[in-house]
């Protein structure tokens, strides 16, 4: 099968049978659900662009296994040229879409396991890379979009997975069968879960011998048996059940996370890449969460948005011409571009593994997730600053449209003579949904936890950087001997 466009990705999630659950009622018709099709939308995209003659060259590779043009997010980067690529894909999608477009989680476990499985099965002679090769192969030919599930629940912080008092709080093997294993647990924030074919789980932390059980990576489709996902509410989440379209902010497109439980699944053998080899789970955890570091180029491309927006509003306004809201939009510009900075310096100097695969430089993929954790709020703050307070006291959409009192909002709305007053609202609603809306959870909160919380970054920004080196360099230049 060829790479699908818009409409057979959407024809495709008809036909799975995924138990999905949200504000206590199991959902139906998920691909219609009108809470949830906003970020369908936004998957969508990542396959309609793929078939866009001026999207081509970042959107689609060439298979490594088949040689054939496939969806870049189904791709095993094959050098540093494809790691920037993704780069910039991850920004123009962010870019075009203003929210999370999903589909880099699966793309990063794919990534990541290629190189995982290749090393167990070096040091313990088994056979995850065929195993996951033929399940990449089959990825790639349905060009099927993927959920990288590693989060887990977690329970007491302070206690390791073997002693929590419910040992399902880590998602475990339960029960190993002839055919295969049973497994229990859940997976919390998973990013586009019900937007995807199949759902890959990896461990969450570095494990010892004791935590072997919990050493697992394997693959199910997404509506296997045993699975239920149940949404995560959204700030404003349910203005998309609201007659009227204005007040959502963003018209087309949205993001969402739930919680996957998994209740007793049966994985076949075929489908599992890791099984109690406890002392590769910190590999596989290091290695998914560099990259995924590397994919929150897709922050710089919804800035992009939020600082066109900016800009509108300073104009609908009228205070374009001041100097201190000037200087405020190119600080905003001088932010989000450092953000790309980091994405593209780690791809650029990414490296080959033992796999075959690149891998980007870790420290400066840790040093641009860093970034990411800051920036974005202030290129946040430095919008409501421009935007001012109407942002938030903006009476609805129906208001607007309500024979009575709409000549009311018309008339006091109104900023600039020449833009109508309809445009300044919908534009300060766009810049309410990304820095306090549902398009806010992945531009701002997301900013700060996904991909490991800030104090992950630093915990890998002094292990990875040659302190040795910088120490020496300076002893030498003072003149003091390199032994004292
Ligand atoms: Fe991709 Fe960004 Fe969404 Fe993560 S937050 S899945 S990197 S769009
Ligand atoms: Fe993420």
């Amino acid at each position: 099968m060829a790479m699908m466009n818009a409409k057979q990705y959407e024809d495709s999630l008809r036909k799975l049978k995924l138990n999905v659950y949200m504000f206590g009622k199991k959902v139906e018709n998920v691909v219609d659900d009108p809470i949830i099709r906003p970020s369908m939308n936004a998957v969508a995209a990542t396959y309609e662009c793929a078939h866009q003659a001026e999207y081509e060259d970042l959107m689609t590779a060439k298979s490594h296994l088949t040689g054939r043009k496939i969806n870049r997010f189904t791709h095993i980067h094959q050098s540093t040229e494809d790691l920037v690529k993704k780069s910039k894909m991850g920004r123009l999608l962010g870019s075009l879409t203003a929210c999370c477009f999903q589909r880099c989680v699966g793309m990063d476990t794919l990534n990541a396991l290629s190189m995982t499985t290749y090393d167990i099965d070096k040091k313990y002679g088994t056979e995850y890379n065929k195993r996951f090769l033929a399940f990449l192969a089959y990825v790639q030919e349905k060009d099927l979009t993927c959920d990288g599930a590693m989060t887990d629940p977690k329970g007491d912080r302070s206690k390791p997975p073997h002693q929590q008092a419910d040992p399902d709080l880590f998602l475990h093997v339960v029960e190993e069968r002839k055919d295969g294993i049973v497994v229990r647990g859940a997976k919390c924030h998973q990013t586009g879960a019900v937007n995807s074919h199949e759902i890959i789980v990896m461990p969450t932390i570095s494990l010892r011998q004791d935590d072997k059980d919990y050493a697992i990576c394997f693959a199910l489709p997404s509506d296997a048996q045993g699975i239920t996902y149940i949404l995560g509410r959204q700030s404003c989440d349910t203005r998309k059940l609201e007659p009227g379209m204005m007040d959502r902010g963003n018209q087309f497109y949205g993001g969402h996370e739930a919680l996957v439980v998994f209740d007793n699944v049966f994985v076949p053998w075929e489908r599992v890449f890791m099984y109690k080899e406890w002392d590769f789970a910190g590999q596989l955890v290091e290695q998914f969460a560099s990259y995924h570091r590397q994919s929150y180029a897709c922050k710089a491309g919804v800035g992009d948005v939020l600082i066109g927006a900016t800009q509108c509003i300073a104009e609908y306004n009228g205070v374009q011409g001041a100097s201190h809201v000037k200087d405020k939009i190119i600080e905003m510009n001088h932010l989000n571009e450092t953000l790309f900075c980091g994405s593209l310096a780690c791809a650029a100097e990414g490296h080959k593994e033992p796999s075959g695969t690149y891998y980007v430089h870790t420290l400066l993929a840790n040093v641009c997730k860093q970034n990411v954790t800051r920036f974005p709020f202030e290129i946040a703050r430095l919008a409501q600053d421009v935007a001012g307070g109407l942002m938030v006291t903006l009476p609805s959409e129906q208001d607007f449209r309500s024979p009575e009192i709409g000549k009311w909002m018309e008339k006091y709305y109104k900023g600039n003579p020449k833009v109508p007053t309809e445009y300044r609202m919908r534009i300060l609603r766009l810049i309410e949904n990304l820095t306090l809306g549902t398009a806010a959870v992945g531009y701002l909160t997301e900013s700060m936890h996904g991909a490991g919380s800030p104090q992950a970054q630093r915990i890998m920004i002094a292990r990875q950087v040659n302190m040795d080196l910088k120490k020496k360099t300076a002893k030498k230049l003072s003149g003091i001997p390199e032994n004292e």
